[in-house]
């Protein structure tokens, strides 16, 4: 069988080959999924209508719980799994994990569909077939699943209290104990499961566990719970329900009930692995799924350095204030990335290049970084900006020129390359009398090797004339008001008589006549140390005071046009975006996503 690996590789770096490629292709090679041939499993009442599967088709899934937004470490998984589809002809599955009645809301619904989509991916299927599921659709066919185990005698309804279960499963070095209710008979525990899904126990009064064995040395096969009582109203099914399945439960039921072939997760659900495999076992024992059956994979989860990936912290962070929002752009969930200016490609291969592994590591954030300026440096267009204003005015001007007044037209490409053969788009803006400089490119006694401004010494405005330095005006307390300069005429850049003056140094720079005012959030990393949250650090005690420094900078005039989400490369500054939220043409707002090298630290 050929591989279908090399399709839709566009845009993105090669694919290295890993270890869910290689069983992946293994797979298709034997056929191992070829033989489902059915619509839906026997008695579900929610079965899909895809019909016989595709022979060479995999189905993955990404399995998002409804709590949160989603961050850099669910774009690894969303890549994984979506990206694994898209190579291999197959498709993945987008599918809500709302089996936790309390803590999910659509806002987060919405965020999940619309974070997924921005990288890039989607679940439809071949012939359009809407592969959007919610956990909460099987909660038919997963009571109907445990009446059977009960009746099979493989699972029990325990009415210990939660301590005595606690304390009863052992630990790593005891087995657990039997609990007392673990012999009752199939007729009296469905009875007694019967009274819990008619609403007859209080929360927390009864569980239902799988009946596998209490000394296990693998703690979670140790008679898990599979569903437990909860009077509360869930958003999808209302108030049908007061007993709800685990998520451990519902998991391999979704999987085996959407023909899931490869169900890949992060390694902390390792050791879930044989209760995966047990419970459906058993159900295809009794015919309530059908072979062959969905696998079980693990990865090692994104640990990234300088972020938290915590849904919880993320969350602490919002709700104390202590950032703007979940698309704050010092966020490293998905929506704040995106609003810091990281592109759907430079996170794609960002994670095509961290690669899936089973060893646990760090990721340089750094690597992020990169990822962003590989995708931008030759696309972005250029531009000069002002961050730290000093006027500067060019005292002959008029003797030059003739009049005060006089503005000389200058151009520069706006990107470095052509590209696609296009001609290289030009800027265009103004030098005038007067013209906004940096405020660290001119000192009145130059350190040593200092090559911009001071009074003798001569630069180039970039794009603009050669001008000589005569000194600075300065107010009561010292502070340089104002630099002085005078230009040199016949010094043009792109006239012939460009290189008559040599200089050392061009400087960026934006006239006063049109330059443009604009608010510049200069964005850090948020914290201050690479691994914040681990080994016990208080990840709050550990936050960047400098994460984000806000300035009224100038920007030349090509920048009129920016439209919210666009991105540039400010010269000499980095990479910048017009704020998706606050940027307006009347009230320009650029954030910088990164530098243009790595300085973090330096
Ligand atoms: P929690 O379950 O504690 O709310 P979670 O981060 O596991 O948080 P889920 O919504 O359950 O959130 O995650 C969806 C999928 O994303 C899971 O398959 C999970 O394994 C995967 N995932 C979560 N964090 C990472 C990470 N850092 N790296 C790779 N995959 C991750
Ligand atoms: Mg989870």
């Amino acid at each position: 069988m050929s591989s279908p690996a090399d399709k839709d590789r566009s845009s993105d770096i090669p694919r290295p080959s890993n270890f869910l490629r290689q069983i992946i292709e293994s797979d298709l090679d034997k056929g191992t999924h070829a033989t489902r041939t059915w619509g839906g499993a026997p008695g579900d009442a929610q079965h899909h209508s895809q019909g016989a599967l595709d022979e060479a088709r995999i189905r993955t899934r990404f399995p998002p719980e409804p709590n949160g937004y989603l961050h850099v470490g669910h774009a690894k998984s969303i890549c994984v799994n979506f990206g694994l589809a898209r190579d291999y002809g197959g498709v993945c599955h987008l599918r809500f994990d709302d089996t936790n009645p309390e803590k999910e809301d659509q806002e987060y619904v919405d965020g999940i569909i619309d974070a997924v989509h921005w990288l890039g991916f989607d679940w439809k299927g071949a012939q359009g077939e809407e592969n959007l599921y919610w956990a909460s659709n099987y909660f038919d066919f997963m009571y109907r699943a445990a009446e059977y185990l009960v009746q099979r005698g493989l699972a029990y309804v325990d009415e210990q209290s939660p301590e005595e279960m606690r304390a009863n499963r052992g630990d790593f070095t005891r087995p657990g104990v039997n609990s007392p209710f673990r012999d009752r008979s199939p007729d009296e525990n469905l009875a007694r499961l019967r009274d819990m899904k008619a609403g007859k126990l209080p929360d927390g009064a009864a569980v239902l566990r799988a009946k596998i064995d209490m000394a296990s040395p693998n703690i979670n096969l140790r008679d898990p719970a599979i569903y437990r009582i909860k009077h509360a109203e869930h958003h999808n099914t209302g108030n049908d329900w007061c007993i709800y399945p685990m998520y451990t439960y519902a998991h391999p039921i979704e999987d085996a009930l959407e023909h899931i072939t490869h169900s890949i997760c992060t390694l902390e659900f390792e050791d879930q692995r044989p209760f995966y495999d047990w419970l459906l076992d058993h159900l295809r024992e009794g015919g309530l799924i059908a072979p062959p059956q969905p696998r079980q994979y693990e990865f090692a989860r994104l640990n990234l350095t300088y972020v938290v990936t915590s849904k919880r912290k993320l969350k602490h962070l919002v709700d104390s204030g202590l950032l703007t929002g979940w698309d704050d752009p010092r966020m490293p969930t998905i929506v704040g990335l995106r609003r810091r200016g990281f592109t759907p490609a430079s996170i794609r291969n960002f994670c095509e290049r961290i690669g899936v592994t089973k060893d646990y590591s760090w990721i340089d954030y750094a690597l992020l970084e990169a990822c962003l300026r590989e995708d931008l440096e030759a696309s972005a267009h250029r531009a000069m900006v002002v961050l730290e204003p000093l006027k500067l005015e060019l005292t002959n001007w008029a003797e030059v020129f003739g009049s005060d007044a006089h503005l000389e037209d200058c151009t520069l490409p706006a990107l470095p390359h052509a590209q696609d053969g296009a001609p290289v788009p030009e800027r265009r803006f103004t030098l005038g009398r007067e013209v906004w400089i940096e405020r660290e490119d001119f000192a009145e006694e130059p350190p040593k090797g200092y090559k911009r401004l001071f009074p003798g010494n001569r630069v180039r405005l970039k794009g603009g004339y050669v001008i000589e330095c005569t000194g600075c005006e300065k107010d009561a307390q010292g502070q340089v008001t104002k630099v002085l300069a005078t230009v040199l005429p016949g010094t043009k850049s792109g006239t012939p008589g460009a290189d008559s003056v040599k200089v050392k140094a061009a400087i960026t720079w934006v006239g006063v006549q049109d330059g443009l005012q604009a608010e510049v959030r200069l964005y850090d990393r948020l914290f201050t140390d690479p691994q914040p949250d681990s080994g016990g650090k208080d990840y709050l005690a550990l936050m960047n005071p400098d994460s984000l420094k806000v300035t009224t900078a100038w920007v030349e005039p090509s920048l009129a046009a920016a439209q919210p989400d666009d991105k540039f490369q400010f010269e000499r500054f980095g990479y910048f975006v017009a704020d998706r939220k606050d940027h307006a043409s009347d009230r320009p707002v650029f954030n910088r996503i990164t530098g243009l090298k790595d300085s973090w630290g330096k």
